[in-house]
């Protein structure tokens, strides 16, 4: 039988959380309307390194922090359905993207399962040139509002955020 240790923290975890639960009458529409799209990094909080509150932004977070096809899914729902009018776009030092090699995991993935595998990653050399990147394409897609759209880079070794471009 599988190890159910972690599961079982998590659970506990949510029991303590829901107890002093305080939050229920919010809406869907965020506080804020703010939508910020992050990497996923476990170092990056990013409410807590923006001050923001459970219901104040949406939050959409991948590997790199990169506006995909999702992203821009996703944030046509926050605009459309939902409201937001500001864009945040948070990439960070130290990316498990950062200097990662596509054709190399292609590879091993394609090594380890006999299948040939089209999936882009979005591996990059430059943190300021992949954030300036999803800026400038959040900007000016066609599908989404003419709002601010703001590049920052977290410092995962300050806890910094630096405005990029
Ligand atoms: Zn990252």
């Amino acid at each position: 039988m599988a190890d159910r240790g972690e599961f079982d923290r998590l659970l506990a975890e949510n029991e303590r959380y829901a107890e002093s639960f305080d939050r229920s009458a919010l809406t869907a529409v965020p506080l804020r309307n703010l939508a910020i799209v992050a990497c996923m990094d476990a170092r990056v909080d990013v409410e807590a390194a923006l001050g923001l509150r459970t219901g104040e932004a949406h939050v959409i977070r991948n590997a790199g922090g990169l506006a995909t096809e999702d992203v821009i899914r996703s944030l046509i729902v926050s605009q459309q359905l939902l409201g937001t009018d500001e864009i945040f776009v948070i990439g960070h030092t130290g990316c498990g993207l950062l200097g990662a090699d596509d054709d190399a995991l292609r590879e091993r993935l394609t090594a380890a399962t006999g299948e040939a595998l089209e999936v882009r990653f979005g591996s990059f050399d430059d943190l300021e040139a992949s954030i300036l990147a999803s800026v400038e394409l959040l900007r000016t897609h066609p599908w989404l509002k003419r709002v601010p759209v703001h590049g920052l880079a977290f410092d995962v070794a300050t806890g910094r955020l630096r405005e990029i471009g």
